[in-house]
């Protein structure tokens, strides 16, 4: 089941623990990329399932990064982010499914794909940039 439905608990499910609109919306755009890569290049490895073993252990995997980012419902594009809390494999990984299937988003989820491009014009700040700026006096 997708996170549009979700039902499961969160150790069964790591998208399930995605409560706000803006991550739940990520994943979902994740979600659909991965479908698509996977339709084209594991389509022996899915048999019956959507996805293969393989492309359900990155969903899973970018689910528990999702849960933990510290930005919420201000999250940028992970490509934007100035943390780049993915392991150098699994950034690599999905950098190799965007560039895929992000071209192929447009036709087949538009509104996914619109919202994607928005969120590519939302700037980040370190968390650790924007404690200093806090701290420092006013003049
Ligand atoms: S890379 Fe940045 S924006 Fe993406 S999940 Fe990690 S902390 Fe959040
Ligand atoms: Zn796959």
């Amino acid at each position: 089941m997708n996170i549009l439905g979700m039902n499961a608990c969160s150790a069964e499910n790591p998208a399930a623990a995605l409560v706000t609109p803006r991550l739940r919306r990520e994943y979902r755009t994740m979600e659909c990329m991965v479908e698509i890569w996977c339709a084209d290049h594991h389509v022996s490895a899915a048999r019956d399932a959507e996805i293969c073993v393989e492309c359900r252990t990155f969903l899973d995997y970018a689910a528990r990064r999702l849960e933990k980012c510290p930005y919420g419902e201000a999250k940028p594009t992970c490509a934007k982010c100035p943390i780049h809390c993915y392991k150098r494999a699994q950034r690599e990984q999905a950098r190799e499914i965007m560039r895929y299937a992000g071209p192929r988003m447009t036709l087949r989820h538009p509104w996914l794909s619109l919202m994607h491009l928005v969120d590519k014009l939302r700037k980040a700040e370190h968390p650790m940039e924007a404690r200093r700026r806090k701290s420092q006096p006013r003049q």
